[in-house]
């Protein structure tokens, strides 16, 4: 049994405070959204809740709902902007589901037929390239959010 990470020393807080770099696509008061750093494919965007929850369990429902706000206008500027024929939105719970960040978060992941699914890389990106990817998404956020 291992314990979770106070927000102290957990990643994702850092980013959150910016004492950790990221590649960010979305910030909003209650939000954050940016490049997954080992990602399954070129796109792959984390969303989180500012402050630190664990898991599903513990995370009200508010927040919950801001993270799927922005999980949804990210997605339409994915698609905007990388145009994949589909489009994975995963959250796991638990080390066992294969969850390695103790922060809540969801994943958008850009899917190409045949090509399946490990829902942690273990290659971490070239920082330039996910400067240029964010960019791109970025710059698709304008898109209709249906
Ligand atoms: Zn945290």
């Amino acid at each position: 049994m291992t314990m979770s990470p106070s927000p102290g020393n957990c990643i994702f807080c850092r980013i959150v405070a910016g004492a950790a770099r990221s590649h960010p696509v979305w910030d909003d008061p209650d939000t954050l959204a940016f490049m997954d750093l080992s990602p399954l494919s070129t796109g792959h965007v984390l969303v989180i809740p500012k402050p630190h929850w664990e898991n599903v369990f513990d995370t009200p429902a508010p927040a919950l709902g801001a993270v799927m706000d922005t999980a949804k206008r990210v997605a339409h500027a994915i698609r905007a902007a990388i145009a994949p024929p589909g489009l994975g939105v995963y959250q796991v719970n638990g080390r066992a589901a294969g969850q390695t960040v103790f922060h809540y978060h969801v994943h958008l992941i850009p899917r190409y037929e045949g090509i399946s699914l490990e829902l942690h890389g273990r290659r971490r990106a070239d920082r330039a390239e996910l400067d240029r990817v964010a960019e791109r998404i970025r710059g698709g956020l304008d898109a209709p959010a249906g």
